[in-house]
């Protein structure tokens, strides 16, 4: 518990703020069509919103919303209404939820989603591509989709200089060229280049704070936990990029984390097993399946969610305001870049997060809705524990669904994890 004045100030001010932020979002999101105000619909992974800011289009981001209605408890409502209209209890939840949401005219538990007058999507998942086509077929609005080029192989990363990084990176900035265009003829505005640098500056800052407050969780205790205030963390960094207040936001946010560090504040008052999380978190039972962790003393100190679903924020790239396209290309390709590889190529990365913030154990977590991070983890597990003994959970759930989370079956998986993280520690000393 805080104990002085300045502690209770600081201390708890990165969630509050957070939570504020995000609500104040969802409240300018519901009074933007009576403004007469445009949206655009993107997703996490490659939002592309330093473009979409210079033409004042609110970002929507459909997968924020649907996790909303799991986290706020009413996603199967949502989830049926699609399945009666005729989408298979099978495919991505997200989806599913956001289709009601349309269905419903954008009624949503934290407010009114506005229609789009556009749609960006990457490669990135390739259920963004099908999904994109839904507000398509509903809206009759253009459908941007930006590729960009993932790494070919296991450990061979193009940099930049590289003649096939440079030429990825053209390919990169030709695409954002069109985007611009498409995005003058859908609000009638021009583009304006200094707009983009002032955008670019504020996404700089947020994405140096961002990489720094990662690193805060290598500190024992860990000040904050990657799972529960990591998810309320990437709430603002989607919502607010590329703005001033989500820059200051995560100023505010790296000194709590800091003093915290400093001060020997862990976020849980007995941290005694230092986990890393990856995949997507149970919504629907958000706050128990948290607890089923922290119940055991176990706090996630670091999540490969923290990193995609940041949009690759993780590595912290700098844009270079001078020359903001090329930059912007290069930004986009290593960031969407990232957070591919986070996919596809994550064992050594693993392996490297689990040793440099002192991890006892990894917790995966595939989900029904999501193969696409899902559909590798099985492997990805095997690969990391080729190369360390590091004791691995697997649990597997949904991030929308309750009907497939057994929250038993759950329970003792994780409580049998934790008894054998017990007995290592025990050998160990
Ligand atoms: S399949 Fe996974 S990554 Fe793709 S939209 Fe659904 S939850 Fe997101």
């Amino acid at each position: 518990m805080p104990n002085t004045n300045d502690e209770q100030k600081i201390v708890g001010r990165g969630a509050r703020e957070g939570a504020r932020l995000f609500r104040e979002w969802f409240e300018r999101l519901t009074t933007a069509s009576e403004r007469g105000e445009q949206a655009a619909y993107v997703f996490v992974m490659g939002s592309m919103c330093e473009i979409l800011r210079v033409f004042d289009l609110h970002t929507v981001f459909p997968e924020i919303n649907s996790l909303q209605t799991a986290v706020r408890r009413v996603a199967n409502d949502y989830l049926t209404m699609a399945e009666d209209y005729g989408y298979s209890p099978d495919i991505c939840g997200y989806v599913k939820a956001d289709v009601a949401v349309q269905l419903r005219g954008g009624e949503h538990p934290m407010g009114r989603i506005p229609k789009p007058s556009i749609a960006v999507l990457t490669n990135a998942c390739n259920t963004y591509i099908k999904w994109a086509e839904i507000w398509e077929r509903f809206y009759h609005i253009p459908v941007f989709t930006l590729d960009i080029p993932a790494s070919r192989t296991a450990g061979v990363r193009t940099q930049p200089g590289d003649p096939d990084f440079e030429r990825d990176r053209r390919y990169v900035e030709h695409q954002i060229r069109e985007l611009i265009a498409l995005c003058e003829q859908v609000t009638h505005k021009r583009f304006d280049i200094d707009r983009l640098r002032e955008v670019m500056g504020h996404a700089n800052a947020m994405s140096q704070a961002w990489r720094s407050i990662l690193e805060t969780n290598r500190n024992v205790p860990a000040p904050f936990n990657a799972v529960s205030e990591g998810t309320i963390y990437l709430g603002v960094i989607n919502a607010l990029r590329g703005s001033a207040d989500g820059s200051a936001y995560f100023q505010d946010l790296l000194r709590e984390l800091e003093y915290k560090a400093a001060r020997g504040i862990g976020t849980q008052y007995d941290e005694k097993y230092r986990l890393i999380f990856v995949g997507v978190p149970c919504y629907p039972i958000f706050r128990r399946f948290c607890e089923l962790f922290t119940e055991h003393g176990g706090n996630f100190v670091n999540s490969t969610y923290l990193w995609f679903a940041a949009g690759g924020q993780n590595v912290g790239f700098q844009y270079d305001l001078s020359r903001p396209l090329e930059s912007l290309a290069e930004g986009v390709l290593l960031s969407v870049r990232s957070a591919m590889d986070g996919m596809f190529f994550g064992d050594r990365l693993l392996v490297e997060t689990a040793n440099s913030y002192r991890a006892d154990g990894i917790v995966f977590h595939p989900i029904k809705s999501c193969r696409t991070v899902s559909t590798g983890l099985a492997d990805t597990r095997r690969a990391v524990m080729e190369q360390q003994d590091i004791p691995c959970l697997f649990i597997e759930s949904d991030l929308m669904d309750k009907r497939v989370v057994s929250e038993a079956q759950m329970k003792n998986r994780i409580d049998a994890f934790f008894e054998g993280l017990a007995t290592r520690k025990l050998r160990a000393a």
